[in-house]
């Protein structure tokens, strides 16, 4: 089907977009940091689960989350089409800014975020044990808030 938002055209095949978003739901990371972005996420922004399901995309089952902070989220989802028309006009839902990237294997990415989540999980966030916390991902993290911001991102 063809999705027409703002100046920006998409042939989405949301049937196997669905299919794999839900498919990334039902085997994603169970730390903290990404099962308090489940549980809050679809209450914080119902425009953005409409949003979502526009394309087929389950708001559960993005193929990657990047906490840069425990309640500051930057979720991607991998939609099956195609971009037909890149639009001049910023994508964003309930203030949550999207940006569009080409993909491989005939899909395209949606970056959303960064999302700000209340924190609903009985742990402190300060104690989560996480994927996220290791050096590595932290570089790369680093790396994506650089790119998105031309600053560098302190953690506190
Ligand atoms: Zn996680």
């Amino acid at each position: 089907m063809i999705l027409k938002l703002a100046d920006w055209q998409f042939q989405v095949d949301k049937e196997a977009t669905l299919e794999r978003t839900t498919k990334n739901a039902s085997d994603h990371c169970e730390c903290g940091y990404c099962r308090n972005y489940y549980e809050a996420v679809s209450a914080a922004y119902p425009e953005l689960k409409l949003f979502l399901a526009e394309f087929g995309v389950n708001i559960d089952g993005p193929s990657e989350l990047m906490p840069f902070a425990p309640t500051l989220m930057l979720a991607c989802y991998r939609v099956q089409g195609q971009i037909l028309q890149w639009g001049n006009r910023e994508l964003a839902v309930a203030g949550v800014p999207i940006t569009v990237e080409t993909g491989d294997e005939n899909t395209f990415l949606l970056w959303v975020g960064e999302v700000e989540l209340p924190w609903l999980q009985e742990e402190p966030m300060d104690e989560v044990v996480s994927p996220a916390n290791l050096p590595e991902f932290m570089e790369r993290m680093q790396e994506v808030w650089l790119l998105r911001h031309g600053t560098e991102l302190i953690f506190s």
